[in-house]
């Protein structure tokens, strides 16, 4: 089976690994800093915070960012469960901004009369979260100026991400967002195994996310509450978790970094072929924004119609012809755990239209031209039927 994403490991990457387990520091080392200082470097932040996963990352950036019990978050249906579940972790509420049908991104027209709306019953979102689905951004021009306008704070789920550009900047600069999120599980662009981070230029945020990581717990004499009993000090300033990533990770992290350049450039050059293999083929192949230089996390294609019968048969068959396909995401608001919150069929209509539409195949740095040729040789013949 053709797997729909994979990672790619090479002697470099084992060889770090094999030096962090060899050294005096599996956790909490100096690892971490080189990491967190690389990846700064590449998306051209100020400020790196690494941890266990991106679902940490943006359980602490919501929380430095203020959101608590009677607040709101907002972030699209199309995307992974943890993007919605950070505000529920604070005891704040979740709603959804439907997406663009083109871009599967959050509507900047949505989320403008969602606003409006919300204004006027005094239900404005303190965050809201724009994914950036597939690796591509979401227009973040218009979801900032609609942000400030609003007084709404953001947080980029650039979990797909690391190494696109928008409007010149790489993803993770945070010139239209307050903190920038991504992750580094193995089917993403860079991995660590697990492991995600967050970024952000501003130094009072960046203090609290590496607060919030670990415990609340500082050594900071600057940020304890009086003078300090001894060397051995240390305060619990806020109520924090443990969210840090190892040595044996970030080692990890660091290492495929270096091939950052090299994977976006594969994966849009897979995304190409694709693009060509599949030109006549009766599918919808991804819309491109054209301010954005996607990563290419994903290809999804859709099918001409929503009909959940046929898109079960496709899926079927290209499974049944060793393409590892895969649907992203199953619209967040239909999850069992959000429908007893309220929400339900009908909400997002262009989200439930995608849903019933879109298939994931396979990308990723080592997938070959005749795999590829063979994926779309089984689209193909999936969709005779
Ligand atoms: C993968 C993913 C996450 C969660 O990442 P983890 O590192 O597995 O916690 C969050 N949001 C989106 C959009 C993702 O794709």
């Amino acid at each position: 089976m053709i797997p729909y994403g994979r990672q790619n490991i090479n002697q470099s990457d084992i060889d770090a690994v094999l030096e962090v387990l060899k050294s005096d520091y599996l956790t909490q080392g100096p690892a971490i800093p080189a990491f967190e200082a690389a990846v700064a470097a590449k998306i051209d932040a100020s400020y790196v915070t690494a941890v266990n996963s991106a679902t940490s990352a943006l359980h602490i950036s919501v929380t430095a960012l203020g959101l608590g019990p009677g607040d709101i978050l907002w972030t699209s249906p199309i995307t992974f469960v943890a993007s919605a579940n950070c505000a529920r972790y604070c005891g704040a509420d979740v709603d959804f901004v439907d997406i663009d049908p083109d871009t599967f991104n959050m509507c900047p027209q949505a989320l403008e009369s969602k606003l409006k709306l919300a204004e006027q019953v005094g239900k404005l979102p303190k965050v809201i979260v724009p994914v950036h689905m597939c690796g591509q951004s979401p227009n973040m021009r218009r979801i900032s100026v609609l942000a400030r306008t609003y007084g709404v704070k953001i947080v980029e789920d650039a979990s797909h991400a690391i190494g696109a550009l928008y409007d010149g900047s790489p993803v993770g600069s945070s010139r239209y967002s307050d903190i920038t999120v991504f992750s580094f599980h193995p089917v993403k662009i860079v991995t660590s195994g697990e492991g995600g981070a967050a970024a952000t230029n501003d130094p009072e945020i960046a203090a609290r996310l590496s607060l919030l990581r670990s415990h609340g717990i500082t050594r900071d004499s600057d940020q304890m509450t009086g003078p300090s009993d001894g060397p051995w000090y240390y305060q619990q300033i806020e109520l924090g978790w443990n969210y840090r990533i190892t040595d044996i990770q970030a080692a990890l992290g660091h290492s495929q970094l270096n091939r950052l350049e090299q994977f976006v450039e594969q994966r849009n050059a897979l995304a190409v072929t694709y693009d060509q293999l599949l030109e006549k083929s009766d599918v919808v192949l991804p819309g491109r924004n054209p301010l954005a230089r996607s990563s290419f996390h994903l290809y999804v294609i859709r099918l001409p119609e929503a009909d959940a019968t046929r898109h079960r048969k496709v899926f079927e068959a290209l499974q049944a012809s060793g393409v590892g396909a895969n649907v992203h995401y199953i619209p967040v608001h239909l999850q069992p755990y959000y429908q007893r919150l309220g929400f339900g069929p009908g909400d997002f209509p262009t989200s439930e239209d995608y849903y019933k539409r879109a298939i994931s195949i396979p990308l990723y740095p080592d997938l070959t031209e005749q795999q590829q040729e063979h994926v779309a040789k089984s689209l193909d013949n999936a969709l005779a039927f």
